[in-house]
């Protein structure tokens, strides 16, 4: 029995052509899906369901909700309505009546389909020219044979692997992996009331009815959950080493000195974030602190005043920053501040001239300066600091794990404080960072000024142009935020890694997206001809955007067109109006985040999200923006409708480590999963204990591939 279940429980980390259907060819296909074991395919989990209790005939069928018809293909055609578009249509007959499915844009799909199948169709049904019709409805072919439950799964297929062939593999699987060891400890799952890890495979992939599915999903949910808290728990913890306390109080002028040269006070949110990093650097254990705050809560001030502190004890800080318009802008604004506080700082980067980078990197050497601000020039491998206590990363979000690693590899396990302006909702943040701590600045210092934002259809955007030709009557500035860099339709001027976040592909077509370089050239000889109007793309050499931003800074250019290369931490006190054309095209989160370019002063300001979009659904989420200025709401928002990648931006998303988990959705799970994971290892560090056996190798087998995760 017990060999069984250690067979059992090895099979998981098999190879796919173990089971029965999977050829060599077919696991190729599988590993390019991301299902390399076992283990990947018994955790890829229906797509949907189709209940077969409770499917309609076509002559009973209601009208406008989702409904199931099981029916034959009577007939199949392939039109071409018009040049874009292939529609395919598909008469289904059972016995009741006739119905006419419609499918856009899948040519293939006629050849795929024969008079005889059944198939079952699954969507909203209309009537029209005395037919019942579905539009692009969810499809599958049923084959007589299926001998399952009466709940059909449907998993994700990919090509040549149906859904069909999906079943079977799970089928065949699930059997080869019965009786596995369950990873969870058997005291968590009494107590968070949880199904055993085999039940909840076999119940996801062949429920008896929907309320197993709940449960079963549950389970997985929380897995997942517990793993990664636990992943994210043990490699902090396989890093950090003891470092003394550093900072003494009693001689903390620097900090003071810098605390009274600032031309404001700080919000109480400041106050207790400061307080936050210097008790980490009091601490034996090195801080390891995530700085949540919406665009412009002022986190920057935070930094520097924590450098101040590290100053006070001996130490140098380093502060990095992902683009040189950053680091410059953080140099720009913290010199006179730390110079008032007499501190030394300097700044890196890739365009640094030679001869100052030596003296520079000499003087970080000998200990002369307090603080080197920075780009990734920051890690490089000569860059030697005397004393680096901490580390600062702005907007973490834009680095890799290895960069971050890299950075604090530049001192003895120094503090580190990690910033974004990216306003996580707690629950996200814990899944995402459970290693560190958090501390939000909800508070937002500059008051009193007004933001208003507006959502217009393409047609009306003259309202948006007229206020911003009213900014610049007052000598104000406008920004015009554009999705694409290249010219209209050739469809390839995509911005590498700041591009848009595409809707469906029915809304919109490639041709009718505006691209900044276009637009720039329009606007500027029509709109905009008595103004300076600029264009900044990612594409733009370092030097050339370095200047548009500094002519944008200084006011030389009235008007900035570009895409979101300007999302970071730019700011510029005087824009005022901000255009965002095609907005659908972006997440709300990242819009979020561009309008937080104006308003950063005590000017009232607008912004404009422009859309030719004819979804009232696309409408309708951008007009979440019109309701609320809340940072956190809106992510909340885009969290609803999952889409963390929005949130944190292409890099993070598609990550495998949260497949199952709303974090919106599951936020109780998400609480007890942190819970949990940090009692586990409070009595079990690394996981030794014969009870926690089963759940330690399941981590290493589950994070062996590679270090997918991480802030
Ligand atoms: P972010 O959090 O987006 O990085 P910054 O640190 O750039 O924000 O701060 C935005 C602006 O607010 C800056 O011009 C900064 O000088 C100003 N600021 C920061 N803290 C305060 C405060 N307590 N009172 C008034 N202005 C502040
Ligand atoms: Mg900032």
């Amino acid at each position: 029995m017990a060999l069984d279940r250690t067979n059992a429980t090895l099979a998981l980390s098999g190879p796919l052509t173990d089971v029965k259907g999977i050829s060599p060819a077919r696991a190729k296909l599988l590993e390019r899906a991301g299902i390399s074991d076992m283990r990947d395919l018994v955790y890829t989990i229906p797509n949907r369901y189709i209940d077969l209790r409770r499917v309609s005939n076509i002559a009973n069928a209601p009208l406008e909700t989702e409904v199931t018809i099981l029916a034959r293909v009577h007939s199949v055609k392939l039109k071409f309505p018009n040049t874009r578009r292939a529609l395919v249509e598909i008469t289904l007959v059972d016995g009741t009546s006739t119905m006419i499915v419609g499918v856009f844009n899948n040519p293939w799909l006629a050849r795929k389909l024969e008079p005889g199948q059944l198939l079952a169709v699954a969507g909203k049904a209309t009537f029209a020219y005395g037919f019942l019709r579905m539009t692009n409805p969810f499809i599958e072919q049923v084959h007589d044979r299926f001998d399952g439950g009466k709940i059909l799964p449907v998993h994700p297929s990919t090509g040549k692997i149906s859904a069909a062939m999906m079943r079977s593999f799970m089928k065949d699987a699930l059997f080869r992996i019965a009786g596995c060891y369950d990873p969870i400890p058997h005291g968590i799952r009494m107590r968070r009331r949880l199904f055993s890890r085999d039940s909840s495979l076999r119940s996801i992939h062949f429920p008896k009815d929907m309320d197993e599915v709940e449960s079963a999903k549950r389970r997985l949910i929380y897995e997942e959950l517990l793993f990664l808290q636990l992943h994210l728990m043990m490699q902090e913890a396989g890093q950090s080493m003891d470092s003394p306390a550093r900072v003494s109080l009693a001689d903390a002028h620097f900090k003071k000195d810098l605390l009274a040269s600032l031309p404001f006070d700080l919000t109480a949110d400041q106050e207790s974030a400061v307080s936050d990093v210097v008790s980490d650097m009091e601490r034996p254990k090195p801080g390891r602190r995530m700085l949540l705050g919406d665009v412009g809560s002022g986190k920057t001030i935070v930094a520097a005043l924590g450098a101040a502190a590290a100053a006070d004890a001996g130490g140098q800080t380093l502060i990095m920053a992902p683009t040189e318009v950053l680091a410059e802008q953080h140099h720009a604004s913290l010199l006179p501040l730390f110079e008032k506080a007499g501190m030394r700082s300097a700044m890196l980067s890739g365009s640094t001239v030679p001869s100052d980078r030596e003296r520079i990197l000499s003087d970080l050497r000998s200990g002369k300066l307090d603080v080197l601000i920075g780009t990734h020039a920051l890690i490089e491998p000569d860059v030697h600091p005397a004393n680096c206590t901490f580390c600062v990363i702005d907007e973490q979000q834009r680095f890799g794990v290895s960069q971050r690693d890299a950075l604090l590899a530049k001192g003895e396990s120094p503090d580190a404080l990690f910033m974004t302006a990216t306003p996580i909702p707690r629950t996200l943040a814990i899944s995402l960072f459970g290693n560190l701590d958090l501390t939000y600045l909800r508070e937002r210092p500059t008051k009193g000024a007004k933001r208003e934002t507006h959502v217009l259809h393409r047609q009306s955007q003259g309202k948006a142009f007229d206020a911003a030709k009213e900014a610049l009557a007052r000598g104000e500035q406008v920004f015009i935020v554009c999705p694409l860099i290249g010219v209209k339709g050739t469809g390839n001027g995509k911005d590498s890694d700041e591009g848009p976040i595409i809707e469906s592909p029915e809304d919109y077509s490639v041709a009718d997206v505006a691209s900044a370089e276009s637009e720039a050239a329009y606007l500027s000889s029509t709109v905009f001809a008595d103004y300076e109007v600029g264009l900044l793309h990612g594409s733009l050499p370092s030097e050339k955007k370095a200047e548009v931003m500094r002519g944008f800074h200084d006011g030389k250019i009235a008007v900035l067109v570009s895409t979101t290369v300007i999302e970071v931490g730019v700011d510029i006190p005087k824009a005022t109006v901000m255009i965002v054309e095609d907005a659908n095209m972006f997440g709300l989160s990242q819009l979020h985040q561009l309008r937080g370019r104006v308003g950063r002063s005590g000017l009232d300001s607008k912004v404009f999200l422009l859309s030719n979009s004819k979804s009232p659904e696309a409408m309708e989420r951008l007009s979440i923006l019109e309701r609320t200025d809340d940072g956190f709401e809106v992510s909340e928002h885009d969290l609803a409708l999952r889409r963390e990648g929005d949130i944190l931006g292409r890099r993070q998303s598609g990550r495998s480590a949260l497949r199952f988990v709303n974090v919106i959705r599951d936020r109780e799970l998400v609480e007890a999963a942190h819970e949990d994971a940090k009692n586990l290892l409070e009595e079990d560090p690394k996981l030794e204990l014969p009870e926690n056996a089963h759940l330690a190798r399941e981590l290493r087998e589950v994070y062996k591939a590679s270090d997918k995760v991480g802030a």
